[in-house]
């Protein structure tokens, strides 16, 4: 029941951003998206909805826990509906365990999110305005191509590689951003009758967590991934678990929950073919990620959530080649490293030729003039 209440949620969330896209418009509320609270007020003081929403969100998460997540995210709804497909086709992809569901959107938060802006912010004037209407609702949106790409790529093909809520795990800032007040929310799941150890609550869990070692561990999910599905709870079929309320003078807040889980989730491995371990290979994997996404993040109008999306894929596709032979699995590998290169060389061009732009344009454009004399002429 409370799963079907759930995704009703899920569809309102996408009645209500139709209605303001195609009925309100933006002549009152501009764009709500969670990138203001970065762009526009750490960066230049700006407070519009996009903010507003980031600080009732971070609010909420402190009394109920990332319930934004896991029922009124429309990506979340996005890889939802992606794993119900996959899974009407017979499709079941492994849930990912590795270190990286802490690190890399912690990564992705800092890098292209909080230190450019903050560093913005302290070399120019930051003043406090209420602009309620700005930015416009399309304005942090990619254009229709790659808006679909992103859509496809991060809600639909990350499923395939990396389980159910792959791009909530692996790449989502904001999920990061929430961790903070997760673990000091009232409400959580937590213990509260006799665990019999069956692991469905760990096998229902779609962000990985190991939610059997917590709740008999901690008494609580003390993850700071949980995103407060509730899909342990009414899969639980000895009601051990509930999400409850308890004083925030009794909760133990540690360090180690923001910190990336030991792998206890392994003795499941080894049972089931729900999850799959990377962590051996997760440095490999970082760093492969990394420079995937760095390589093509901004060529052809490309946002960081489909580069990274697409630099995750490709390292995937790398590491686990399914090639048969070797030959046809060294030529793709090179294949796919030599495309990323490519960009990647592309993007170190354009960032001197603009560096010299900017600092020598004088000598830039008589130089230019001297050599392609007759060229120019024709402009
Ligand atoms: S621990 Fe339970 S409530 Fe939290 S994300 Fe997993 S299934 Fe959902
Ligand atoms: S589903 Fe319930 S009984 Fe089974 S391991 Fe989880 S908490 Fe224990």
């Amino acid at each position: 029941m409370i799963q079907k209440f759930r995704i009703l949620t899920l569809i309102m969330i996408h009645v209500l951003i139709l209605l303001h896209v195609f009925y309100w418009g933006d002549s009152i509320v501009g764009s709500i998206d969670f990138q203001e609270f970065f762009h526009s007020f750490i960066k230049l003081g700006i407070i519009n909805a996009g903010v507003l929403l980031v600080i009732i969100a971070f609010l909420f998460t402190l009394i109920f826990g990332r319930f934004f997540c896991g029922w009124a995210c429309h990506f979340g709804a996005v890889q939802e509906l992606s794993w119900f497909i996959l899974n009407k086709l017979n499709i079941k992809p492994k849930t990912i365990d590795s270190k990286l569901v802490t690190i890399l959107p912690l990564i992705i938060l800092l890098n292209l999110y909080i230190i450019p802006n903050v560093f913005f912010a302290l070399n120019h004037p930051w003043n406090i305005t209420l602009k309620m209407n700005e930015p416009s609702i399309w304005a942090f949106l990619p254009g229709f191509i790659i808006g679909t790409l992103t859509f496809f790529v991060d809600g639909f093909l990350i499923i395939y590689f990396l389980g159910r809520k792959g791009f909530c795990r692996f790449i989502c800032p904001w999920g990061a951003f929430l961790k903070i007040p997760n673990s000091l929310a009232l409400f959580k799941v937590r213990k509260t009758g006799e665990c019999t150890n069956c692991h469905n609550c760990t096998q229902a869990c779609p962000i990985g967590i190991d939610v059997n070692y917590e709740i008999n561990k901690f008494n609580k999910v003390a993850n700071t991934n949980c995103t407060s599905c509730m899909l342990c709870v009414s899969g639980c079929p000895s009601n051990a678990l509930s999400y409850s309320y308890q004083s925030p003078l009794k909760e133990d807040v540690k360090l180690s929950y923001y910190l990336p889980t030991t792998s206890k989730i392994n003795s499941l491995l080894s049972k089931n073919s729900y999850f799959k371990s990377i962590r051996k290979q997760d440095w490999i994997y970082l760093i492969l990620i990394l420079l995937f996404a760095n390589a093509i993040d901004g060529m052809y109008g490309i946002g960081h959530f489909l580069a990274y999306g697409i630099g995750i894929i490709g390292s995937f596709l790398i590491i686990n080649n399914p090639q048969s032979l070797k030959i046809t699995k060294y030529i793709t590998n090179i294949l796919i490293i030599g495309i990323f290169f490519w960009h990647a060389l592309i993007k170190i061009n354009i960032s001197i030729g603009t560096q010299y732009y900017n600092t020598d344009t004088p000598n830039i454009f008589q130089q230019t003039i001297r050599l392609y004399a007759e060229k120019m002429g024709e402009y």
